[in-house]
């Protein structure tokens, strides 16, 4: 007689068939545990809870007999009520790690298998990372690129050039919105009607506005979601990719991070869509290469060094800074906020749980940073309001990128503009009170003022960094920078 094979247990973000039918999963039954303490414990933005029950009900719905879905306080306690030792990914935080194998030495978990949510694995990023002590994008990037054969000819590049960034910089056009085809959009059904009453019913302070649901959840919802964007929207993608318009949220983004943060796709199976894409000429060669590097170099490159750097990564503070966030922002009270730019990123967070990266970093991000916000807590805060925001995401992309609190392991310089990047890059400016373009008095745009009263306060660390010591120059030729100190040091009004 065959042996029963162990159960394949499944968190949240491991629900593509590229994760239960590889190997021998087919044939093993599948858990799928609804634990109440984790999302008492860690509350978060309210259609990231949705986003997930809506995924593992959605899967255990389409697995039919061979799914076991349980509700329970905790996960050891449904390991525990269902009598059989199970088989786990590994999961995608370090807590959640340490746990597992807990659960291991307790015989609840017989066996704690590689992850298999990304191209690269963890061995062989380590064997490329070696004894590196700095890490930059672009070498990894290009090393993926070689290693997947993705935009490649031969040992070259596809086009002669690695990078098309310059490409894909523009400006937005000067029109409300992009004017192209929608993105994707999903349909409700009974289970986010009965996802979104239970949450009504759960005692869990979240975050954000609930709405409709705005991203994929299935497989088959997020295969429509990827070919949507590379038919219709990877075209314009490219070009506008860091651009923001007030009045489309979206862009040409994809919105693929959530469906491919649950693991319902392979993200090869993006990447290789748009490289065909390119390659059969319906794109152009910059906005795929655009697309392929946030998937196949950001996305890879921000999960392995979430694991090289440590959990200990959080607590580096290069800046010193201290300050707690204020309950406006931490409340996502976007109308108590004055700077347009600012209360239509934090609009965007509270209404959908995600703003693309430029208003992540280049206002969200760069307000922090001028305001000397504690680089963990806002680690958090962005873990916990955005809805691809899981544990694994943040530390490298706010620690890391965004506010270079590590002093430069992954950057080689800290993110924060005044105005006149903001009224490049959109069309906030024009219905501001405030003035990019003015440091001092009433209309003092706070990112004018902010720029250099951050650059103030940390000039001798900028300085010392070659590619930042020119603004520490052109901030000491500033014969006001005193009062704009002064100034920005007891604002109370952003
Ligand atoms: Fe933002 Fe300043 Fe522009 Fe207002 S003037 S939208 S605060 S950059």
């Amino acid at each position: 007689m065959e042996e029963e094979q162990d159960p394949l247990w499944l968190f949240g973000d491991q629900l593509g068939p590229h994760i239960w039918s590889r190997g021998d999963h087919e044939e093993r039954d599948i858990i799928l545990v609804e634990s109440q303490s984790a999302f008492t414990r860690r509350g978060g933005h309210r259609q990231k809870a949705h986003l997930l029950l809506s995924g593992m009900r959605h899967l255990a719905a389409e697995l039919g007999d061979r799914a076991h879905y349980q509700r329970a306080a905790g996960y050891r306690e449904a390991l525990i009520d269902l009598g059989r030792p199970v088989v786990v990914y590994e999961p995608t935080s370090w807590a959640a790690s340490r746990f597992v194998h807990r659960l291991a030495d307790e015989g609840l978990v017989s066996e704690v298998l590689p992850n298999p949510s990304f191209a690269l694995s963890r061995i062989d990023f380590q064997e490329w990372a070696g004894g590196k002590k700095h890490f930059r994008l672009e070498d990894f990037y290009r090393s993926q690129r070689r290693r997947f054969d993705v935009l490649m000819n031969g040992d070259e590049p596809a086009g002669g050039r690695w990078n098309y960034d310059h490409d894909n910089r523009e400006p937005p056009p000067k029109r409300s919105t992009l004017r192209i085809d929608d993105p994707w959009w999903p349909t409700e059904d009974d289970i986010d009607e009965q996802v979104r009453a239970d949450l009504d019913a759960m005692d869990v302070e979240f975050t954000g506005a609930d709405g409709p649901r705005l991203f994929a959840v299935t497989h088959e919802e997020a295969q429509s979601a990827l070919t949507t964007f590379i038919d219709q929207r990877l075209p314009t993608f490219g070009k506008w990719e860091d651009a923001m318009l007030s009045k489309d949220w979206t862009m040409a983004h994809s919105l693929l991070s959530v469906p491919l943060n649950l693991s319902l796709l392979d993200p090869l199976d993006a990447v290789h869509a748009a490289e065909s894409a390119a390659r059969d000429g319906s794109v152009g060669l910059a906005a795929a290469e655009g697309f392929i590097r946030q998937i196949l170099g950001w996305r890879e490159y921000v999960w392995h060094l979430y694991w090289h750097f440590g959990p200990e990564y959080l607590s580096h503070n290069e800046y010193d800074a201290h300050t707690p966030l204020p309950d406006w922002f931490r409340d996502l009270d976007a109308d108590a906020v004055t700077a347009h730019c600012l209360s239509d990123a934090l609009a965007g967070v509270r209404d959908h749980g995600w703003v693309h990266h430029i208003p992540r970093l280049m206002v969200l991000g760069s307000h922090a940073l001028q305001q000397g916000y504690d680089p963990a807590e806002l680690t958090e805060w962005f873990r916990a309001n955005f809805v691809d925001g899981f544990d694994w995401v943040m530390p490298v992309n706010v620690i890391g990128m965004s506010q270079h609190a590590d002093g430069g392991l992954m950057a080689t310089k800290p993110y924060t503009s005044g105005g006149a990047y903001i009224t490049k890059m959109s069309d906030y400016c024009r219905d501001c009170e405030y003035d990019p373009r003015t440091r001092l008095g009433e209309s003092a745009c706070p990112f004018t003022a902010g720029y250099w009263t951050f650059t103030h306060r940390n000039s001798k660390k900028l300085r010392a960094n070659q590619r930042t010591a020119r603004s520490v120059a052109s901030m000491t030729r500033l014969d006001d920078i005193d009062a704009v100190v002064e100034q920005e040091n007891h604002r109370t009004r952003f």
